[in-house]
């Protein structure tokens, strides 16, 4: 499906990214890697998708956290593989505290690697979708980009600041065959949640899993947490000619959270 299809996926080192890559480069899409981790693990992930889909991967470890490092990965790119033709915004960042005990420096890395970065990938990628005609921008936003909760101030902000920003770059972008898509993910065991739920089972004096079942309890009424293989799955679908006149959309996959 997406054969010849160059896709940036940032903060494909683990969690939702690495699954959104997986997905995509088994679509025959060159992928590149980007985000931070131990170096080994890193090249046995970038081989490995070489091996198993006969695809082209390469990593870069830029820091999304600057304008300089979130521009620089787009250039990276064309320079690897002369086109960026699916950017997928992916990197992201927790930090939960009530809002006056919520570290000045957390909030701005916050907006930064979840916010800013997308701003700063976008802009850089998008001469070369134009003159090429054609291009996918997909931003995993959250359930949080649509509903707050509580002690998540930046988080929240970053996550409902780039549902807007992808309708503004769908409108404009409108007629020029590319499109901007946001997707909202509700709870996804990875190790940005895990961390959530080992922090909720010590303060409450629960076990992990008791921990686990109440997390999802409180949100998500299917009780089940959404897999980065179904979120690869959406992001294949927006990259598809099914989602050619799809644009400017905030897509929830959240076992109806937002429902609520
Ligand atoms: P994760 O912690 O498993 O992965 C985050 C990735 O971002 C890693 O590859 C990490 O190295 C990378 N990263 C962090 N800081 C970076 C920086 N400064 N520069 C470059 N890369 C950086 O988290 P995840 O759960 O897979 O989350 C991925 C995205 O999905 C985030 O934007 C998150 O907000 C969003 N999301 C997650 C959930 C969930 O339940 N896990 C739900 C909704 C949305």
């Amino acid at each position: 499906m997406l054969k010849g299809k160059v896709a940036v996926v940032t903060g494909s080192t683990s969690g939702i990214g690495l699954g959104i890559a997986q997905t995509v480069a088994a679509q025959g899409a060159n992928v590149v890697l980007n985000g931070f981790g131990d170096a080994a693990a890193i090249e046995e992930i970038r081989a490995g998708l070489e091996k198993e889909y006969g695809v082209k991967a390469v990593y870069s470890g830029a820091d999304l956290s600057t304008a300089e490092g979130s521009a620089g990965l787009i250039a990276f790119a064309e320079e690897k593989f002369n086109r960026v033709d699916i950017l997928v915004n992916n990197a992201g960042i927790q930090h939960v505290a009530p809002i006056e005990e919520f570290p000045v420096d957390r909030w701005d890395l916050v907006i930064a690697i979840n916010l800013s970065s997308a701003f700063h990938t976008i802009r850089a990628s998008l001469p070369g979708m134009r003159k090429r005609g054609w291009g996918r921008i997909i931003n995993i936003s959250s359930a949080h980009g649509l509903v707050g909760s509580a002690q998540k101030a930046a988080y929240v902000a970053a996550k409902h600041g780039i549902v807007g920003l992808s309708k503004v770059v769908a409108l404009e972008t409108a007629e020029s065959g590319i499109t901007c898509n946001t997707i909202c993910p509700g709870w996804v065991l990875t190790p940005l949640v895990q961390k959530q739920i080992d922090a909720r089972a010590a303060a409450e004096g629960k076990t992990v899993a008791q921990a686990e079942h109440d997390l999802l309890a409180e949100k998500e009424p299917t009780l089940r947490f959404t897999t980065p293989e179904q979120l690869g799955a959406m992001v294949v679908f927006l990259s598809s000619p099914g989602g050619d006149n799809m644009t400017g959309t905030a897509l929830p996959m959240d076992g109806g959270w937002t429902a609520r």
